[in-house]
This record gives C-alpha cells, structure tokens and sequence, in this order.
C-alpha cells in the first residue's frame, strides 16, 4: 500500500515524538550511571591501595616478629658463650670468645635499630592508611547517595519507558523503511536527537534558522518531503498554519 507524502511525514513526526520522549528519559539519568560507575572505580582503587598497605605492614610486623626472634637467638648464643668464657683454657680461647660475643652484641643491636625503623613504617603506613579509609568512607557515602538517586529515578520512569517502548514499535511499523533510514542518520548526527521538526515561527525547529515563505508553502502542501537547507532536517509540517489544518492533523501538542 504506497502511502501519501503526508502520511508519511505524520508517521515519522509522531515516532520523533516518542524518540524525543525517551531522549529525556535517558537526559534525566544521563549523568548518574556514568557518576556511580566512577565512584565505583574509584573505590575498587582506594580498597587496592588499602590492601597493599596491610600487606606492607603485615610484611613489617614479621621483619619485627623475625628480628624479635634473632635476638633471641643471640642471647641464647652470649649465655652459651659466657659460660664458656669461664671454662676456657688459653687466652687465645677466650680472645675467640670475646669476638663471638662481640659479634652477638653488635647483632643485637642492628635487629633493635631494624625493629625501631619497621616500627615507625609501620606507624607512617597505618596513618596513610587511616587518611585514605577516611576519603574511602567519604565516596562510599556519595557514591550510596547517587545508587539510590539513580534506582529512583530509574522506578519513576520505568513504567513510562515501558509504554513509550511499546508505543515506539507500533509506530516505527507505520513509517516508511526508507525514510526511517534517513530518519536514523539524521538523528544520529544531530545533538538534540530532533531528525523531525516543524517549522515554528517562520524557522527550523532544529536548527532555528529561517524558512523562505515559499518554502514554508511548499511544507504545507506536504507533497513531498522537505528538508531543511541549513540543518538537513525534514521538516514535518508547519506549526502557525495549524488552526488552518484539518482538526484530525492537529499535533501541536509537543515540539
Ligand atoms: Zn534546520
């Protein structure tokens, strides 16, 4: 069945209305999806940091627990060695000794200056640790605020969104495939989604640039589709002359 010009046109206006419909939809919660995925990235980072720091003053905490363990050690060894100091035979023996427990000494000493500085890490890790927990909770709490922003405003809409779905398959069936094409193209390159207009106050509903009045004529005929010469828009019909048009062509309801 070969439609006429203008049947075509209302077909393609009324899908642009419920594509422009769904535009806003998707406007309103446009941002907040993209916000909450970033908040979300941001803090998967914060809790891989955090983890890395507990594993660094984990590490510290056995540096301690191991040095801890060699001093130990060693003062077994100097208890060991001043026993035998008692018990030695020559000065050559005790010289031995003495240096052994020289040796234990000085040990000692380098596994207690090594346990004061994983001591400090380890309080310089648990401060940078605190501070970055601080801004975590910080962002979880944003990021809480702008989950239950979005899951609103996606429940507010849902219902709309559902008939507008539905109405957007009965109409796209009513419009003319090759038209539907161009109307894809054309809104696909245009920043406000409008492939569609009318001409308002003698203008381009897209691109507001104005229409000559005989083309402006020549729309209202609607025997053959218009587009504008500025913006490409097809241009659907024109919105001052409506109170002319027969009352069933009336749509001026939205644009
Ligand atoms: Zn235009």
């Amino acid at each position: 069945m070969e439609s006429t010009v203008a049947q075509k046109l209302d077909a393609i206006y009324n899908l642009q209305l419920i594509d422009s419909k769904l535009d806003a939809i998707v406007k309103v919660r446009g941002a907040l999806p993209e916000e909450v995925q970033d908040l979300e990235d941001e803090i998967a980072g914060y809790e891989t940091r955090l983890e890395k720091f507990q594993r660094e003053i984990d590490s510290y905490e056995e540096d301690i627990k191991n040095l801890k363990e060699s001093i130990k050690d060693s003062e077994k060894l100097i208890k060991k060695y001043q026993d035998q100091q008692m018990n030695v035979r020559n000065n050559r023996e005790y010289d031995a000794i003495t240096k052994e427990l020289e040796l234990q000494d000085l040990e000692i000493q380098v596994a207690r200056k090594k346990i004061a500085e994983a001591g400090v890490k380890i309080d310089q890790k648990k401060l940078d640790l605190d501070d970055l927990e601080a801004v975590m909770q910080d962002r979880q709490k944003d990021l809480d605020l702008k989950k239950n922003e979005l899951s609103t405003i996606v429940a507010e809409s849902e219902a709309e969104e559902a008939k507008l779905n539905a109405d957007r398959e009965k109409s796209v069936k009513k419009v003319d495939e090759r038209l539907y094409k161009s109307y894809e193209k054309i809104r696909a390159n245009a920043r406000n989604g409008l492939a569609v207009v009318m001409v308002k106050r003698g203008a381009c509903g897209g691109c507001f640039n104005t229409v000559p009045p005989q083309r402006q004529a020549d729309i209202r005929e609607k025997k053959k589709l218009i587009v504008c010469e500025h913006c490409g828009r097809i241009l659907a019909g024109v919105e001052d002359e409506i109170v002319e048009e027969k009352p069933k062509k009336k749509r001026t309801a939205k644009g």
